[in-house]
C-alpha cells in the first residue's frame, strides 16, 4: 500500500539532506510502513525479496536509518543486540514490556513514563530529546508464554 502523506515528509527530508531520491527508497518505506510490528532489517529485506524485489541489502539498511532520523520510524533495542523499526506514522507514543522467557512484547502507553524524561532534563539543565524505556519481566500466565507451551 502507498501512503502519500508519508512519502511527501520522506521525500522533503531527503531534499533537505541533499540525499538522492530513488524509487528503490520509496519502495522500503512502503514495506516499512506496511509491516506490522517491530522489524529488524534482515526481516524487512527477506519480505522485500520474497515479493520478487530487486532491492540490495545495503539499501534496506540505509534507507531504515533514513527513515528512523526523519521520524517515520522508531528505533527499537529490546536487549537482544537486534536493531529493530517500527512505524511511528500516525501512531501513539508508547514504550514496550519484553518477556524475558518468551520474547512477547506488549506496548504501552503511560502518562508517567511520557512526562518524566523532560522533567529529568529540565531539572539537570538540559533540554530533552528522547529517551528510551524497555521492561524486562515474566508472563505470569504460563498459557500466555510460548517458552511454556514448548517445553
Ligand atoms: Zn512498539
Ligand atoms: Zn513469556
Amino acid at each position: 500500500m502507498r501512503n502519500s502523506q508519508a512519502e511527501e515528509i520522506f521525500r522533503s527530508f531527503l531534499k533537505a539532506g541533499k540525499n538522492r531520491i530513488t524509487p528503490e527508497r520509496f519502495e522500503v518505506l512502503d514495506a516499512a510502513l506496511d509491516y506490522d510490528g517491530h522489524f529488524g532489517a534482515d526481516d524487512l529485506y527477506i519480505i522485500m525479496k520474497n515479493a520478487n524485489s530487486r532491492i540490495s541489502r545495503a539499501t534496506v539498511y540505509k534507507t531504515l536509518e533514513l527513515l528512523s532520523h526523519c521520524e517515520l520510524l522508531s528505533k527499537r533495542h529490546f536487549g537482544d543486540h537486534i536493531t529493530r523499526y517500527e512505524s511511528s506514522f500516525k501512531r501513539q507514543v508508547h514504550d514496550h514490556l519484553i518477556c524475558v522467557d518468551c520474547g512477547r512484547i506488549v506496548e504501552f502507553a503511560d502518562q508517567r513514563v511520557k512526562k518524566l524524561p523532560a522533567d529529568i532534563s529540565e531539572g539537570l539543565d538540559f533540554n530533552f530529546e528522547s529517551y528510551s524505556f524497555n521492561i524486562f519481566a515474566r508472563c505470569k500466565e504460563p498459557k500466555k508464554c510460548k517458552h511454556f507451551r514448548d517445553k
